[in-house]
């Protein structure tokens, strides 16, 4: 059976072996067209999980305190009565829900219809306002169209790629590996980060900034570009608009300015600005480094008006390439699972939208936008918010603030989780449903090049688990809201009718290679995007004026280092999965990067045991000494929930989207000896 990877957005084709009901072997599809016959080791290997006995197969209903074993019937009454008291009680916004980026289009685009259907609210979210919600504001406002503007193919075809705020060889290593390939080929590559990734051995320019400098660091390469004439100035006439203010604030970034902020030598700017804006094609990629900041999608906006500067967009080589994190965090919000808009980012406020999803489903339809994930979380602990219904993802320990993200959960009157394995925020549940992997359900994810593509079932669903599209359904239905479909192909049709940009998606059309959106209703697709116009009033791409800001923690004498946060290889997020497969035994817990000479002055050695508080919260982790981090900053992953990482990162967020500001925390990093026996941080978030 061929089926789609559910680890991370690249969206890998993969064969799968079945014998006696278990994955005997997963190997790369040879005409995957995002991985060309490659996987890595998640995808391939980590696929254990799916019979692990601590998956769930039954329902769990919470009695006396305890979650017990119920049927069915008894777990989607209970929903029915609690969801019913609660809208009869306070109304249908005291209800949210959350889809799942791990899920498939079809799922969210029923859980979606579940919360704004069924229950009467826009109160729906997904896990991309916590990674890449600003990339959509972003590129929404400068191109018009919420995803990557080409291809991974494009790589193959750049003189030069710029890599900010992003680690494929360790978040999507099958397009790292396909940069590798591209620099040995003579593709030059520029990356900009804190650490020195590996790509960067491979290239020929690396910059560290100071985290939190992101913005500086473009305002400085656009300086350079105008300065040195290297400015496409055909395009800038004929494609775009607001060239004329962007110009006069890039005055001030000289770079000797920027190199004050940034801490990147001036001469090092210049020839990276050089190199990128000389290239006959040039891509820019970038991931959490960037969107993950208070100023995460103003970042974005200023990538943008590089690539328009330069004329490197709309054509082969010159693709922004935004590289998403789980494997379906495109789609999930592309299918509307967001509260402020339906499929394809069409405002819940548009009447005529509204009407015409109201005539399909034969109900009316709130106006008014919904809350976002942190907005939900405020109301619950304020007492406006009385139920949750969350599909897939484990907030309790994914988001941040996680004291604060934990008194939330206790505040709701009633929490419904639907998951394969019991985590940190089922702690909380009243009733938990028993759901599927992606390697037991059909449908279609989309990839971080807007490729749509089939997912297939290998596996039934364990014990009793049900597919997540069959418990949505089920539960809509019970609360008097009949979807009408049969299988999730009879959702894609759906969505395809009610929504021009993916018209002409079906199931027959993707076959094994899949689509990439728009897709017009002759089945044409686009692996390129506005190559000839944008997607926005006049066509024009749309430069944004706007200025450096300093993040929203910075280091001081109390908190002097800054800890950044990111993924390693062998796991993935918070590791449900990859730590129940023999990944585990590659890499068994996190790790606190630290430079030898911040290592040497705070006493610590090699693998000793180091205290690491924030202005919120406290955690204890190894440390390991590298200088692949700079002096005063640094490093860990989250894919242990022992380590708790995310108590440490505080409320502030991106300033458009309310993504948090996971990148940029001002940390105290100390041996554990020195450590008091009894920290008020520690105790207030345990
Ligand atoms: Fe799966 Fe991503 Fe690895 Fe491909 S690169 S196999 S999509 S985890």
């Amino acid at each position: 059976m061929t089926t789609t990877c559910g680890y991370c957005g690249v969206g890998c084709r993969l064969e799968t072996h079945v014998r006696g009901g278990r994955i005997a072997s997963i190997t790369p599809a040879l005409d995957g067209p995002a991985n060309l016959g490659h996987t890595c080791l998640k995808g391939r290997f980590a696929h254990g999980f799916t019979r692990s006995p601590d998956r769930l197969t039954t329902p769990l209903i919470r009695a006396e305190g305890e979650l017990r074993p119920a049927s069915w019937g008894e777990a989607i009454a209970r929903i029915v009565a609690e969801l019913e008291r609660i809208k009869r009680d306070h109304g249908a916004d005291a209800v949210a829900g959350l889809a799942s980026s791990r899920a498939t289009n079809e799922d969210c685009y029923a859980m979606q219809r579940l919360i704004r259907a069924a229950v009467g609210t826009n109160n729906i979210d997904n896990c991309s306002r916590v990674c890449h919600s600003p990339t959509s504001f972003a590129m929404r406002k400068s191109f018009g169209l919420s995803g990557a503007t080409g291809s991974f193919a494009d790589l193959d075809a750049a003189e030069v790629a710029l890599l900010l705020g992003v680690n494929p060889t360790q978040g999507h290593p099958v397009v790292g590996a396909r940069i590798k390939q591209a620099a040995l080929r003579g593709c030059k590559l520029i990356t900009i980060d804190p650490r020195r990734i590996e790509l960067a051995d491979y290239g020929a320019i690396h910059l560290a900034p100071r985290p939190g400098t992101n913005a500086a660091v473009v305002l400085g390469l656009c300086h350079v570009v105008r300065r040195d004439g290297l400015v496409d100035e055909g395009f800038v006439a004929a494609r775009t608009e607001g060239y004329e203010a962007l110009s006069e604030l890039l005055e001030s970034y000289d770079p000797a300015a920027v190199e004050e902020i940034t801490g990147i030598a001036a001469d090092e700017l210049e020839a990276a600005a050089h190199l990128y804006a000389e290239a006959a094609s040039g891509s820019l990629l970038w991931g959490l480094g960037v969107t993950e900041h208070k100023y995460g999608s103003e970042v974005v906006q200023l990538l943008c008006n590089l690539a328009l500067m330069t004329g490197k967009v709309g054509k082969p080589g010159s693709a922004l390439l935004p590289l998403r994190g789980q494997n379906n965090v495109q789609g999930s919000s592309d299918m509307g699972a967001l509260p402020d808009t339906y499929t394809a980012y069409r405002s819940v406020e548009d009447e005529g939208v509204a009407l015409s999803f109201e005539a399909e489903w034969g109900v009316p339809l709130s106006r008014h936008k919904g809350m976002k994930i942190p907005e939900m979380f405020d109301a619950a602990i304020a007492g406006e918010l009385k139920a949750m219904y969350i599909f897939g993802e484990d907030v309790a320990q994914t988001d941040p603030d996680i004291a604060h993200v934990a008194a939330a959960l206790e505040g709701l009157e009633f929490l419904v989780c639907q998951e394969i394995f019991l985590n940190e925020t089922t702690k909380y549940a009243d009733v938990v449903l028993p759901a599927s992997a992606f390697l037991e359900k059909e449908g279609t994810f989309t990839n971080a090049e807007r490729r749509f593509q089939v997912v297939e079932p290998a596996l039934d669903p364990p014990g009793e688990a049900k597919t997540d599209f069959e418990i949505i359904t089920t539960v809509a239905r019970a609360l008097g809201h009949e979807m009408g479909w049969g299988t999730p192909w009879d959702a894609l049709d759906e969505i395809a009718r009610l929504t021009p940009e993916y018209a002409g998606v079906s199931r027959e059309r993707l076959g094994r290679g899949g689509l990439q959106w728009p897709v017009r209703a002759d089945g044409s697709d686009s692996p390129t995007l506005y190559d000839a116009f944008f997607d926005r009033p006049g066509g024009r791409g749309h430069f944004a004026p706007l200025p450096y800001k300093p993040p929203g923690d910075a280091a001081d004498d109390e908190y002097p280092l800054v800890l950044v946060t990111g993924r390693v290889l062998q796991h993935y997020n918070a590791g449900t999965m990859t730590r129940r497969t023999a990944n585990a035994e590659l890499v068994d817990r996190d790790l606190l990067e630290i430079h030898p000479e911040d290592a040497a002055r705070l006493w610590i050695s090699d693998g000793d045991r180091v205290s690491v508080r924030s202005r919120v919260g406290r955690t204890e982790i190894e440390a390991r000494i590298t200088e692949r981090i700079e002096p005063g900053h640094v490093f860990t992953s989250f894919h242990f929930p022992e380590t708790r990482t995310n108590l440490l990162i505080g409320q502030s967020a991106d300033v458009n989207t309310s993504c948090p500001e996971y990148k940029v925390v001002a940390v105290d990093v100390r041996p554990i000896a020195e450590q008091p026996a009894f920290s008020p941080a520690l105790g207030s978030t345990t």
